[in-house]
C-alpha cells in the first residue's frame, strides 16, 4: 500500500553492495529505503554465507594448527582437540551480531527504512515488497539492484544438501567429515579445502584448469599449490566425469591431466564451481534493463538501460570485462552510485586495482597486473621477488613460507602489480593497493622506511629486488 512517501533511492538487497550503498546515500542526505527477503537477516551472502562465516572458521583452523604445533612455540597443553559444535556456534554468534548491527544500528542511525520481504520492480519508480503482512508499494526516484548471487552447479550434478553440498550447505555441517572432495580450486573451494584439511578431514581437490587459484599470478598459485599440497591431494587439469551417491557418501569419477581415469570416494562433496546471478521475481521486464547470461548489464558507472535503475555487486555484467564477484567491489560500486545520485562526480572504479584475497594458509593476495598480463599489455616488465623466509617476523610467527612479487615497468618505474603468498598476505596487500592508487614508483616503496621486524618489510624488500638490492638470506 502506498502512503504518499517518495524515497530518493530504494536499494534491493542488504549484502555488502546494498547496505553500504544505502548508508552512503543516507549520509549524503538522500531519503533511503532498503529491501531484504532473507529470513536469516541482513548482510547478504558475504555476512550470512560467505566472507564472514568462512573467515571465522578459518581462524579456528589457524589456531588449531598452531596449537597442534605447540611444542615449537614452547606451549604445554594436554588434549588439544576441536569441539566442532562450539566452533560452529562461535561462527553463528559472529554472524548474528554483525547482522543485527546492520539492522539495529546502521539502518536506524542513518534513518534508513528497512522493508522485509521480496522486492519486485514496477518500472524503475516503484518497488513492491511482498512481506509477511502482504504487499507494500514503495515509491522511489531511483532503484539500486544489489540482489547478489547464488552457488552454481555442474551439468548432471544436483546438490542435495546432504552429501553433495554447496558453499551454503557446508556452513551448516554438524560434524567434521572424515573425507571431503572439493570440485573447484578457486578462492571458495580452496578456503574450504584448507579449513577442513586442518580440521582433520582427508581432502581431495579436483580442478579443471591447469592451476589452483587461477586468477592469481602464476608464480603465486604455484607456491600456494606447493604448500597446500602438504595438507591435501590436488588434481589440476582434471575433468570431473561422474558423481554417484553411495551408501556412505559419494564417488567422484574424473580424468586426470594425463588422461588417466580415476575415482575418489568421500563422505561429502563440495561443489565450488562459481556463482550465478539472482534476479528471480524481480520483474525486470517492466524496465528497459538488459541481461547478459542472466546478469544485469550496466555501464562503467553501474547504470542500466533504464533511467534511474542501477545495479551493483555480484549481479552485474560489465560492458567490457568480467565483473569480479567480491564484497569490496560491491561496496565500492554502491558508494559510487550513492554519491553520484547525490550529485558528486565520482569516477568509475578502476577494476585493474581491485585486490584479490584468499584466506587459506598460506594466504594469497594480489592487486594490479600479473606478470603475464603486464607483458601482454606490452610493458617492459621488471620483477622483484622476496621470500618471507628471509625475514625475521615470519620466522617468529612460525610461518616462513611464501613470497612477495612486485611487477614493475622500466620506463617510469611505476608499480603495475603486487602479488603475494604467505603469512597475513590478505592484510599486507592494502599497502600495495595504496601504492597503485597513488601510482607510486618501485623506488618510492623501497625508500619508504618500514618498521622492523614486521611482515610489510617483505614488500619493501621485493621492491628493492626489482633493482637487485634486496637483503635476501
Ligand atoms: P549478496 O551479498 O549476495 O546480497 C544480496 C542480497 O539481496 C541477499 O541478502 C538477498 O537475500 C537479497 N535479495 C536478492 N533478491 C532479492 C529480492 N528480490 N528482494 C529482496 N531481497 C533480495 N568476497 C570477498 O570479497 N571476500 C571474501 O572473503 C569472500 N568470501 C566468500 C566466501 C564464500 C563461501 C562465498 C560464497 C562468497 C565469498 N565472497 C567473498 C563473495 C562475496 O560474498 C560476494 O561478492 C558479495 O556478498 C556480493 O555482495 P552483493 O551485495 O552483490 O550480494
Amino acid at each position: 500500500m502506498a502512503n504518499g512517501e517518495i524515497f530518493d533511492v530504494t536499494v534491493i538487497g542488504t549484502g555488502p553492495g546494498g547496505y553500504v550503498a544505502a548508508v552512503r546515500a543516507a549520509q549524503m542526505g538522500l531519503k533511503t529505503a532498503i529491501v531484504e527477503r532473507d529470513p536469516a537477516g541482513c548482510g547478504g551472502t558475504c555476512l550470512q554465507r560467505g566472507c564472514i562465516p568462512t573467515k571465522a572458521l578459518l581462524h579456528t583452523a589457524d589456531l588449531y594448527e598452531d596449537f597442534k604445533n605447540r611444542k615449537e612455540y614452547g606451549i604445554v597443553a594436554e588434549n588439544v582437540g576441536l569441539d566442532f559444535p562450539a566452533v560452529m556456534s562461535r561462527k553463528d554468534r559472529i554472524v548474528l551480531r554483525l547482522s543485527k548491527g546492520i539492522e539495529t544500528y546502521l539502518f536506524k542511525k542513518n534513518k534508513i527504512t528497512l522493508f522485509k520481504g521480496h522486492g519486485r520492480l514496477e518500472g524503475a519508480k516503484a518497488v513492491v515488497v511482498k512481506g509477511e503482512g502482504g504487499e507494500t508499494r514503495v515509491d522511489t526516484k531511483n532503484v539500486i539492484l544489489a540482489t547478489g548471487s547464488r552457488p552454481k552447479s555442474l551439468p548432471g550434478i544436483t546438490p542435495d544438501g546432504k552429501t553433495i553440498l554447496t558453499s551454503d550447505d557446508i556452513l551448516k555441517l554438524k560434524e567434521i567429515p572424515k573425507s571431503l572432495v572439493v570440485i573447484g580450486a578457486g578462492a571458495v573451494g580452496m578456503e574450504f579445502a584448507s579449513m577442513f584439511a586442518r580440521f582433520g578431514s582427508t581432502v581431495t581437490v579436483i580442478e579443471m584448469l591447469p592451476r589452483i587459484l587461477p586468477l592469481e599470478d602464476a608464480e603465486i598459485s604455484a607456491e600456494a599449490h606447493k604448500v597446500l599440497a602438504k595438507q591435501m591431494t590436488i588434481h589440476t587439469g582434471a575433468k570431473t566425469e561422474a558423481v554417484l551417491k553411495t551408501a556412505n557418501g559419494v564417488e567422484v569419477g574424473f580424468h586426470t591431466a594425463q588422461g588417466e581415469s580415476k575415482t575418489v570416494t568421500a563422505d561429502l562433496l563440495l561443489l565450488a564451481v562459481g556463482r550465478g546471478p539472482v534476479t528471480d521475481g524481480l520483474n525486470l521486464e517492466s524496465t528497459k534493463a538488459q541481461l547478459d547470461r542472466g546478469y544485469v548489464k550496466t555501464s562503467a558507472l553501474m547504470a542500466t538501460d533504464e533511467p534511474g535503475l542501477y545495479a551493483i555487486g555480484d549481479v552485474v555484467a560489465l560492458p567490457d570485462r568480467p565483473h569480479p564477484q567480491l564484497a569490496h567491489v560491491a561496496s565500492a560500486e554502491g558508494i559510487g552510485v550513492a554519491e553520484r545520485l547525490a550529485g558528486h562526480a565520482v569516477e568509475a572504479l578502476n577494476y585493474d586495482r581491485i585486490p584479490s584475497a584468499t584466506y587459506c594458509r598460506p594466504e594469497t593476495a594480489g592487486v594490479g597486473l600479473t606478470e603475464a598480463e603486464a607483458k601482454k599489455r606490452g610493458y617492459d616488465v621488471r620483477v622483484g621477488r622476496f621470500n618471507f623466509g628471509s625475514l625475521a617476523k615470519p620466522r617468529i610467527l612460525g610461518h616462513p613460507e611464501g613470497l612477495v612479487k612486485v611487477v614493475s615497468e622500466a620506463k617510469y618505474d611505476e608499480v603495475l602489480g603486487v602479488h603475494m603468498v604467505g603469512p597475513h598476505a590478505t592484510d599486507l596487500i592494502s599497502e600495495a593497493c595504496v601504492a597503485l592508487r597513488l601510482e607510486a614508483t618501485t623506488e618510492e616503496i623501497f625508500r619508504t622506511v618500514h618498521p622492523h621486524p614486521t611482515l610489510p618489510e617483505a614488500l619493501m624488500q621485493a621492491a628493492e629486488a626489482v633493482y637487485g638490492h634486496a637483503i635476501d638470506a
